[in-house]
């Protein structure tokens, strides 16, 4: 079996900067990138508020920056994903494509956080067909369309304001009264005249036919519903975080962020590190995930030479 110093499991900001910095360590480091190479950022459009990027930067370019970074260094950066993992016993072992098991001195949990969805059987029918979690994936196919994001918080704003640049209309489904969103945000969409906010409703239905999404059934408040004629749904509800393979090994909160000890990564398994948004309920931005990436590194090269 395959053995590895330093098995990084993710390819977002957290999985890239660990690999820099374990590189740097003189650790021999092995990214596997995971069901999204790059992780959620390549689905976003400019990113403004990543120090060092003076001008803004795309999140697929950022991301191929991070690569880049992370190869020149020495890291491995492999395409796979880990389907089984096996904690009980050191060296680990972790399966990649459900064929393949390597073992590692240490491993690094950076897997990051995928979309949510209401869980409506309609939201299911018509994944694909005018239902996305992603606008900056699939707002071409809406040009000059009509669409709603539900959602009131940065990402719903972003996606929202996206949208609006290139949609006749953009209806925003807030299900209170107010965005969670930051005020630069808010003002962003409310300044934006083709965004329209309908405060305190709740989606009940997507509507359809064989050719894909043709409206949306809004509940109010008072229980009254309202149709409202769109081309495509855009859900913006936050994220779940993809810790599902660890649970049987690492201890998770109630939401399944994997827990961390204090400020550092240590999961309940010596050995064992998580970075990003896999294990951050709350801050959930690149520059964070980056920043764990280098604390997980920092904890991962410690325990290693804790072990020789
Ligand atoms: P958030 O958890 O911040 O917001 C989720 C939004 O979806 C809330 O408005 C919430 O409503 C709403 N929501 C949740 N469940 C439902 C439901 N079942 N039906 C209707 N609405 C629902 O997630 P985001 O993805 O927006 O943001 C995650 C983090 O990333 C945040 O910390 C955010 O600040 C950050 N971020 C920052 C960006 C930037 O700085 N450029 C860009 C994007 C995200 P309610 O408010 O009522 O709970």
């Amino acid at each position: 079996m395959e053995h590895i110093q330093l098995l990084i499991l993710g390819s977002g900001p957290a999985g890239y900067t660990a690999a820099i910095y374990g590189s740097r360590a003189n650790l021999q480091c092995v990214v596997y990138e995971g069901i999204q190479p790059g992780g959620q950022l390549t689905q976003t459009t400019e990113i403004e508020n990543f120090p060092g990027y003076p001008n803004g930067v795309q999140g697929q370019q950022m991301m191929d920056d991070f690569k880049s970074q992370a190869v020149r260094l020495g890291a491995e950066v492999r395409f796979g994903l880990a389907t089984k993992v096996d904690f009980s016993q050191r060296p680990f072992r972790v399966e990649v494509d459900g064929k393949n098991w390597v073992e590692a001195d240490a491993v690094i949990i950076a897997t990051g956080a995928t979309a949510k969805y209401l869980g409506l059987p309609s939201e299911e029918k018509f994944r694909g067909t005018g239902v996305s979690a992603c606008a900056t994936c699939d707002g071409f196919f809406y040009r000059k369309k009509v669409v709603a994001v539900v959602g009131g918080g940065d990402t719903a704003c972003e996606e929202a304001t996206y949208l609006a640049s290139l949609c006749r209309k953009v209806y925003m489904i807030v299900r209170r009264d107010v965005l969670r969103a930051s005020k630069a945000m808010q003002e962003r969409v409310l300044n934006t005249p083709n965004i329209e906010v309908l405060w305190k409703h709740q989606t009940r239905e997507i509507l359809g036919d064989d050719m894909g999404v043709t409206g949306v059934r809004l509940v109010r408040e008072d229980g009254s519903e309202t149709d409202v004629a769109i081309d495509g749904f855009f859900l913006a509800i936050g994220h779940h975080p993809n810790s599902d393979l660890f649970r049987e090994w690492v201890n998770v909160d109630a939401a399944g962020y994997i827990i961390t000890e204090g400020k550092g990564t240590a999961t309940n398994v010596a050995g064992v590190f998580a970075a990003g948004d896999v294990q951050d309920p709350t801050y959930r931005q690149a520059i964070n995930a980056a920043a764990s990436g280098c604390r997980a590194a920092m904890d991962a090269e410690k325990y290693i030479a804790s072990i020789k």
